[in-house]
């Protein structure tokens, strides 16, 4: 008041007649934003769901600078606006196994929902570069672990294959190798590798002494293990009930974290004495998670170690549960011989629907696809594996809820990784201050279109994809030359 008395007591003259005009329309700014803030985009009237807090209510978000800023009963204004009346409004889901990193493999991710996509289980050898060819070009963000397999390759002078053909697949490491694979892992976990990823199946040679050291190294970063496990199937001995032993003797020795990638077709008939153990082993404190795809086959590289002799013997099944992903053929003793030489994705119909349903009902799987297409070939997963969960095991059949199904694509896989990746305590929810990665779908008509004839199909019922604040799928539509993904990688 004695302030105000004072201001009008100064002449008029002595305040110069521009300064009178600025204050007059700041003040007029300042009122006017302080009474309604102006987002940059507003998704109006959404059911949102968030599996961290479990809200599912119908709420307005408003989202600036790629953050979400507002979640509100009222009215919001932006300036641009998303009516998401009758639609579900869900964190973008985060694959922790998705091989294609490329333009080809984002596109059909972000049609199946997925905002941020990890390459974990194979990984890289050189993380610089990985991210490097990256950036500036994906349309959703991106990570990789500092991967056991490509260490091997590099160590052993293997061709720069995808999975190990040479050496790496076929002999023992001497001590001076396991050394110095342990010296590049360690390299890339300083440069900020998210995880350690592990195919133990793909190099049978490796010693268990040799994978235990790979551990070691993990745990000194706090890196999470990713495994695909040295043995599948019941058979004994080397059953997948052996190769679970070894690795939560590893976990439990080193004390590194461990992710056991694609656990039912990895396990098969073994899937649910496996989920049964790594629950005990929860139980007693060991870090272990899992993971799983909604599909009966899994695909894998014909030439790889995973089809030595006796492979029928290990899944329970014969060629004819062989399809060849190239041209969608059944396999004979002939073509496999003939496919063998060459190379090439097959997929493998190891698993049955009970195992699938039983894996995805557990409380601690994960969704995960272990995707990738090349040039439109490959597994349907890549395109589907989302919505697949949402359309048939939650809609059509009920298996699980909405709510659990999207805890297992967002909250889960971001815990999962937020020890070493303080990162992803900003993704897997819908949260004041959060990464605005938003996928907003149709949850009665959401549906994978993708098949093992034709798995580059994109996925119908997702209607709106926001990766960092920027709209990447818009009324079911995917934008064209729009790529706000980001990296995600551990403090280095
Ligand atoms: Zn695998």
């Amino acid at each position: 008041m004695r302030r105000l008395k004072a201001l009008t007591k100064l002449p008029l003259k002595c305040i110069p007649v521009c300064t009178l005009i600025a204050f007059t329309i700041f003040s007029f700014v300042v009122i006017h934003s302080s009474a309604k803030e102006f987002y940059d985009v507003v998704i109006l009237n959404g059911r949102v769901i968030d599996p961290e807090s479990n809200l599912d209510v119908v709420r307005n978000l408003g989202i600036s600078n790629g953050t979400i800023k507002a979640i509100s009963s009222s009215k919001l204004e932006g300036r641009t606006t998303i009516d998401a009346r009758g639609l579900v409004v869900s964190p973008g889901f985060i694959d922790l196994h998705q091989h294609g990193q490329n333009e080809e493999n984002y596109r059909y991710k972000v049609m199946d929902g997925v905002t941020t996509a990890f390459e974990l289980e194979v990984g890289t050898g050189d993380v610089d570069r990985w991210y490097a060819e990256r950036a500036g070009k994906a349309a959703i963000n991106y990570g990789v672990s500092a991967g056991h397999l490509a260490a091997r390759m590099a160590v052993m002078h293997d061709p720069p294959t995808f999975l190990p053909t040479g050496e790496a697949a076929r002999r023992a490491a001497t001590d001076a190798e396991i050394e110095e694979m342990k010296r590049l892992l360690e390299k890339g976990l300083q440069r900020g590798a998210v995880a350690v990823g592990f195919g133990i199946q793909y190099v049978p040679n490796a010693s268990h002494w040799e994978i235990l050291e790979m551990f070691r190294v993990a745990a000194r970063y706090g890196a999470s293990c990713h495994v695909h496990m040295r043995n599948a199937g019941l058979r004994e001995p080397a059953s997948s009930v052996q190769a679970l032993e070894e690795v939560i003797a590893d976990a439990a020795i080193t004390g590194a974290p461990l992710h056991v990638v694609h656990i039912a077709s990895t396990g098969g008939p073994a899937t649910p004495k496996l989920l049964q153990m790594i629950a005990e082993a929860r139980s007693r404190g060991i870090d272990v998670t899992t993971e799983c795809y909604p599909y009966i086959a899994g695909m894998t590289e014909i030439k790889s170690a995973i089809f030595n002799e006796g492979w029928q013997d290990v899944f329970g099944i014969d060629y004819k549960d062989l399809q060849w992903a190239a041209t969608g053929e059944r396999l004979t003793k002939e073509t496999f011989d003939n496919y063998r030489k060459v190379g090439g994705y097959v997929a493998v119909f190891s698993m049955t629907e009970d195992i699938v349903e039983g894996a995805l009902k557990n409380p601690l799987t994960m969704i995960a696809s272990d995707g990738i297409l090349e040039n439109g070939k490959g597994h349907p997963r890549t395109a589907g594996t989302y919505t697949r969960v949402l359309g048939k095991y939650v809609r059509e059949q009920g298996s699980i809820t909405l709510m659990d199904a999207l805890r297992k694509m967002t909250l889960m896989p971001a815990q999962r990784l937020e020890k070493r990746v303080p990162s992803m305590k900003n993704k897997g929810r819908i949260r004041i201050g959060a990464d605005a990665d938003i996928t907003i779908f149709d949850s009665q008509h959401v549906i994978d279109k993708s098949t093992y004839k034709e798995p580059a199909q994109y996925a119908t019922g997702i209607r709106y994809v926001l990766v960092n604040g920027v709209t990447v799928v818009s009324d079911g539509q995917l934008q064209s030359q729009v790529f706000p993904g980001r990296p995600v990688r551990a403090p280095f």
